[in-house]
């Protein structure tokens, strides 16, 4: 198992971290529990050593099962990760009731890596004002967290701004070769190496859309190195960032678990060949783009409620990455009714300000045709 020292703290661990947002599920929906262990027994014996959850993973249950697993191994043999849901917290007593709650449903005296969970403009700020900060730094002086950074999403202007705000022990972006000019992005990277700063990686594979692309697409893949999966291309590109010290990969099963496994055995960089093939890969992609909208939101709002560029996301990631989870999320999930291209009177008020000069309407009427078949019942 590929191990990365972080310099800064003093610590070494596996470079594939267990991110427990999606363990595997029973019918019912509930987690998985005896399946969850044999991944967790698994991944131990491999040599994982770094685990990462949040408080509202799997709506709460996740530091649960997380605990219960960690505690069949030694407390030191392993490093745990959680986060405060900065985007719920209102009060610091609201911060210091969770974090209890967190240490009992772990089970555990001390949390190794402890991250102000998704920081934003908004919740970075709110963070500062409620004194957020100062008490994680106190419940670091009694030892009850060792190390203390954030998970972020939003621009690299507010990361800039997050990172350099203190000395923090470590940040955790998303980053992958589809996500190199967005959020955080190289830029980001980049910053936090010349600070010192650790990173830790999320969303390597881009929520799952890199571990199953379309045949057409990951063709370059096939030809360069046959027997390797899409997945394995998307985590070593990121391994190829010595500054990544971990890359957490939320496994399901214990066919994403094995392939992991193999993919971290030992370093194994990039060769040309294959990091022209992800280049080729990304290409590719591109010219599946349906709109080129970049999401800069001047359009809108729309009087009549269309959330116009969420629209136009998940219809891009139709185009590339084909139907699947990610588009099911975008779609049925993250936009409501009430929202979506349908609701278009026409009125083309949003187009006299899109920058990109988008033919707005008519592409809003394409996608809605495109998506009422894709998710024709
Ligand atoms: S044309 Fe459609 S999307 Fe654009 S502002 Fe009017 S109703 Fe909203
Ligand atoms: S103004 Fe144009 S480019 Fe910007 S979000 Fe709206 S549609 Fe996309």
């Amino acid at each position: 198992m590929i191990q990365r020292k972080l310099e800064k703290l003093g610590v070494q661990t596996s470079l594939l971290g267990f991110g427990c947002m999606r363990l595997p599920q029973t019918p019912e929906h509930t987690i998985d529990e005896d399946q969850t262990a044999l991944m967790f027994d698994l991944a131990y014996q491999a040599g994982v050593r770094y685990f990462d959850t949040a408080y509202g993973y799997h709506g709460g249950e996740s530091e649960r099962v997380t605990g219960r697993m960690l505690k069949r191994y030694p407390r030191d043999s392993f490093f745990l990760a959680t986060k405060l849901p900065m985007y719920m917290i209102r009060t610091l007593a609201q911060a210091k009731d969770i974090f209890e709650e967190q240490r009992q449903k772990l089970q555990v005296e001390t949390i190794d890596f402890y991250l102000l969970h998704a920081l934003n403009k908004e919740t970075f700020n709110r963070a500062v004002e409620l004194g957020i900060i100062e008490y994680c730094e106190q419940l670091q002086r009694e030892g009850k967290i060792r190390f203390l950074g954030f998970s972020f999403h939003d621009s690299y202007k507010e990361f800039e701004r997050i990172l350099r705000y203190r000395n923090w022990d470590f940040c955790q972006i998303q980053y992958n070769y589809r996500d190199r000019n967005i959020q955080a992005g190289t830029r980001g990277y980049e910053l936090a190496a010349a600070l010192g700063v650790p990173v830790v990686v999320m969303e390597p594979v881009k929520g799952g859309v890199l571990a199953n692309l379309p045949r057409e697409v990951s063709e370059p893949f096939r030809k360069v190195n046959p027997g390797a999966s899409d997945a394995s291309f998307a985590l070593r590109w990121v391994a190829d960032h010595p500054n990544v010290k971990v890359i957490l990969s939320g496994m399901s099963s214990m066919e994403q678990l094995r392939d992991n496994l193999q993919t971290f055995e030992t370093e194994n960089p990039l060769t040309q060949a294959e990091m022209d093939a992800i280049e080729e890969v990304g290409k590719r992609l591109d010219s599946r783009v349906k709109i080129g909208c970049t999401g800069c939101r001047y359009c809108m709002p729309c009087p009549h409620g269309v959330d116009i560029p969420a629209n136009f996301e998940a219809w891009n990631h139709l185009g590339m990455y084909g139907p699947g989870e990610g588009v099911t999320f975008r779609w049925t999930k993250a936009l409501p009714s009430n929202a979506k291209a349908s609701q278009c009177v026409k009125c083309r008020q949003c187009e006299q300000k899109c920058p990109q000069n988008l033919p707005i309407v008519e592409s809003l009427k394409k996608l809605q045709a495109e998506m009422d078949e894709a998710y024709a019942k």
